[in-house]
């Protein structure tokens, strides 16, 4: 909104990251295999409007989110591709999914059933995917005779398209294969069960399209990787270059030298022991930039400067190795000189992965497409 446009800390994001992530993974796709961007949680933080016409520009087929809410929102912004949603929808609202040609996840007959007396009158059919937890203990049939009954109820009614089956993987990002190749397995034996094939029959989340590219699929749901982070963090190596889409910047608002003995911020948890230089960021907690971040670096002219005291809801303090003027721009997340302060760095200060560092950057930060 333009009400956050005042001030000086924003998120940048780059288009050229996402369809540089986007065309790596297209190149290595077969033939029949589509690539729906994964943009739920407002595109990873990075906007889901905004991302997906990136990704439709760059050949983008179609998109998944979670929330009913979230395919709403991308239909308003005039998204007509096809759209699946990944979540549990409360069936009140068939009508609006099918109406609005959105695909929907169907992980159990009860819903399944209560769906079909919803959709009677209904003039639109209703596009389904069904999922199956082949180990994920999340959504989704976990035997044949289910699923059997599942296919009986929908093929044998004009109220649904039965247009895709699908799993997710719980330990793709993991270099042991074993509770993989054991997903895989029930995977197979439960869809061999199936009397019709579906258009699409998918498995692969970014980790699995990047380590298990050999396993038959003929859609990838591609989330992380696209905004150029790496699934595992630090544990596998990308089989494709990754480039993070989004940099988090601030400026100095206040710069003042500190005597020994003066303490900085809530609880006076810091104390300085020498003359030092202290420059004040206008980010806090409230925009994302957690608490625990005390003792964090960020890149000021290129250079390391500690995180010093508690992080308030709206700002921070750092120490200068000198003193800068106010308005010297801060790298809190990105390039700077030689160096980089990436996502993985203050997962692991937060001992946490860079998929909550991301989606935890809240609304009051602009996002500034570049
Ligand atoms: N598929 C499903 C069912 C998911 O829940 C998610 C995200 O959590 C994804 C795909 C995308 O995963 P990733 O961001 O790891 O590519």
């Amino acid at each position: 909104s333009g009400l956050r446009k005042h001030r000086k800390t924003y998120a940048r994001i780059s288009k050229k990251a996402i369809q540089h992530n986007l065309k790596n993974e297209q190149a290595r796709l077969g033939a029949n295999c589509e690539l729906f961007a994964v943009v739920k949680a407002d595109g990873y933080g990075h906007g889901a409007v905004e991302i997906a016409k990136v990704a439709r520009d760059a050949g983008v087929t179609g998109f998944c989110v979670a929330l009913l809410g979230e395919a709403l929102e991308l239909r308003q912004a005039g998204i007509r591709e096809p759209i699946l949603i990944l979540g549990i929808v409360d069936v009140a609202y068939v009508a609006i999914i099918a109406a609005e040609k959105l695909s929907v996840t169907v992980g159990s007959l009860e819903w399944l059933k209560k769906a079909k007396l919803k959709m009677k009158n209904q003039n639109n059919s209703l596009r389904i995917h069904i999922a199956l937890d082949t180990g994920m203990g999340r959504i989704g049939f976990r035997t044949v005779s289910e699923l059997t009954e599942a296919e009986n109820t929908v093929s044998d009614s004009k109220l649904f398209e039965f247009e895709g089956v699908y799993t997710h993987f719980a330990t793709a990002d993991e270099s042991d294969e074993t509770k993989f190749n054991k997903q895989l397995e029930i995977f197979n034996k439960l869809i061999n069960k199936l009397k019709n094939k579906p258009r699409f029959i998918h498995v692969a989340n970014s980790a699995t399209a990047l380590w298990h590219q050999q396993i038959p699929t003929n859609l990838v749901r591609y989330g992380i990787a696209m905004y150029g982070l790496n699934p595992s963090g630090h544990a596998l190596i990308s089989p494709v270059s990754l480039e993070p889409a989004m940099e988090l910047i601030s400026e100095l608002i206040q710069v003042k030298e500190i005597q020994p003995g003066d303490t900085v911020s809530y609880g006076a948890t810091y104390e300085a022991t020498d003359c030092e230089w202290v420059g004040t960021i206008p980010i806090g907690y409230a925009d994302g930039w957690r608490r625990s971040l005390q003792g964090q670096t960020v890149l000021v002219d290129g250079q390391r400067c500690e995180i010093i005291g508690r992080v308030c809801m709206d700002q921070c303090m750092i120490r200068l190795p000198k003193e800068y003027p106010v308005g010297t721009t801060v790298v809190l997340v990105g390039k700077s000189g030689t160096d980089q302060v990436t996502m993985e760095e203050l997962a692991e200060h937060l001992d946490t992965i860079n998929y909550e560092i991301i989606c935890g950057i809240t609304l009051r930060v602009p996002r500034i497409y570049v």
